[in-house]
């Protein structure tokens, strides 16, 4: 590879509506001297419009699922309404794309719905890419449309498929390279990818922060950055918190705790690879492009963080013990543990006392009645619903006070400079 690489991406709010996607176009003219990949994410919350379609198709009701695949259609046709003039070969291409659901909605149901899920759901990064790349091209910056599923490669784990590294290294290397030549970007989306069988495949929900740090890793980039609605990593969610400030410098350490924990800025699995090698991540604002945004290396210098507040939504606490008063042993919590790993229950926290083992978990109402149900055959299960987790990372105790204010605290643990509390959820509660 001749020339050094950038990875940027750009997620969906930043190519909501028109204005914005000329502005991310304003941001790249800028950057028309560098190697680029660019990965882009679906518009706006197209993503969630297209699992309602597949919702409806498991309901068979068809005629809900084709009125939702026409608003979301509707959508986009706006905005490529005010990027392109009409007869632009954008629209049939568009066109095109959306016809791949309609041929999915025709048949009954056959397939799983994980797999359904995955060619449905698809529909919204391949349609963003094609209009932000030929708007740029539009404008003058010769950019190179890549299927990334010609690229990464994946197992069959449809909605959370698994990355082959090797060959999706090779065929990064092979194509983006040769692409560059010949064009300032190559852009590519978000989330998706396919498997052995050229089926297409996802990589989770929110999973285009994950992808970029794919590029970024198989083409050996020299730094990736994340474009996003906020002017960096901040200490805390703005959506929830007032007098959030903007952290400057994170190493990957605490950024991969932060987003373990559940801090929605970016994607948990971004950072591994970034790490491996040594590679910066830049989350900066769309809003304000020249602004300084966050760097996350290496760095161990940093002396002190300040307190950064992790909100985990929508959580309930399982009460598991034993229907003998035998006492919970190491067998009972490597059976359970078991359990939750064939289940796809991630443990966010967890406690064990003489007769029972508390846990908290994401409420995934699906997962977690399976996982009751299996539970109850050997052990009394007792569920608390609405509930929130939060983490405090450096956490100050005078703070506490302030946070938990008016507000219920079932379970608490604190290791080092650490701090997690469930808190019951009334509906109304706000943090800030
Ligand atoms: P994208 O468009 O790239 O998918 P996301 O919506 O996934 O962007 O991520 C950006 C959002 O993350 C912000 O709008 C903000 O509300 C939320 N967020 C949560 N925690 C933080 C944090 N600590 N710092 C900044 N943003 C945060
Ligand atoms: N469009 C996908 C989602 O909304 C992937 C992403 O935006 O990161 O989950
Ligand atoms: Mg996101």
């Amino acid at each position: 590879m001749d020339k050094a690489i950038q990875v940027f991406k750009f997620g969906g709010a930043s190519v909501k509506d028109a204005e914005a996607v000329k502005n991310v176009a304003g941001i790249l003219e800028n950057y028309k001297d560098k190697s680029l990949v660019v990965i882009v994410s679906a518009m706006g919350k197209t993503t969630n419009a297209l699992e309602k379609i597949v919702a409806a198709y498991f309901e068979k009701d068809i005629e809900k699922a084709l009125s939702l695949l026409e608003e979301t259609k509707i959508a986009h046709y706006q905005i490529m309404a005010n990027l392109f003039d009409q007869n632009h070969e954008i629209f049939p291409m568009v066109n095109d794309i959306f016809v791949e659901i309609e041929w999915v909605l025709e048949d009954d149901v056959q397939d799983g719905y994980d797999y359904i899920y995955d060619q449905i759901v698809s529909v919204g990064e391949l349609a963003s890419s094609r209009i932000l790349a030929s708007y740029l091209n539009e404008k003058g910056l010769s950019t190179a449309w890549l299927d990334t599923r010609d690229v990464i490669l994946t197992d069959d784990s449809f909605r959370e498929a698994r990355v082959n590294w090797e060959q999706t290294q090779n065929r990064a290397q092979k194509q983006v390279p040769a692409l560059l030549k010949n064009n300032q970007f190559v852009l590519t989306q978000g989330f998706i990818a396919s498997n052995n069988e050229n089926q297409t495949t996802t990589l989770g929900r929110e999973g285009s922060d994950f992808t970029a740090a794919i590029y970024s890793f198989c083409l050996d980039a020299t730094s990736l950055s994340i474009w996003k609605d906020v002017p960096g990593i901040l200490t805390a969610d703005p959506r929830l918190f007032d007098n959030v400030t903007l952290i400057n410098r994170l190493s990957y350490k605490e950024a991969i705790e932060m987003t373990y924990y559940g801090a929605k800025v970016i994607h948990p699995k971004t950072i591994k690879p970034l790490q491996n090698k040594n590679i910066p991540l830049f989350v900066k604002s769309f809003i304000d492009p020249e602004g300084e945004g966050t760097m996350i290396d290496a760095d161990t210098n940093i002396i002190e963080y300040p307190p950064v507040i992790v909100v985990e939504r929508n959580q309930c606490l399982l009460h598991i013990s034993t229907k003998d008063f035998s006492f919970v042993a190491e067998w009972h919590l490597s059976y359970l543990f078991k359990l939750f790993n064939e289940h796809r229950i991630k443990i966010n926290m967890m406690q064990n006392m003489a007769i029972s083992f508390s846990v908290c978990v994401t409420n995934i109402p699906d997962r977690i009645k399976t996982l009751i149900d299996t539970l109850e055959k050997d052990f009394k299960v007792v569920k608390d619903d609405n509930l929130d987790l939060i983490t405090v990372r450096n956490y100050r105790e005078e703070m506490l006070k302030d946070l938990t204010q008016g507000k219920i605290v079932l379970f608490e643990e604190r290791i080092r400079k650490t701090i997690q509390m469930v808190i019951k959820n009334v509906p109304s509660m706000k943090w800030k």
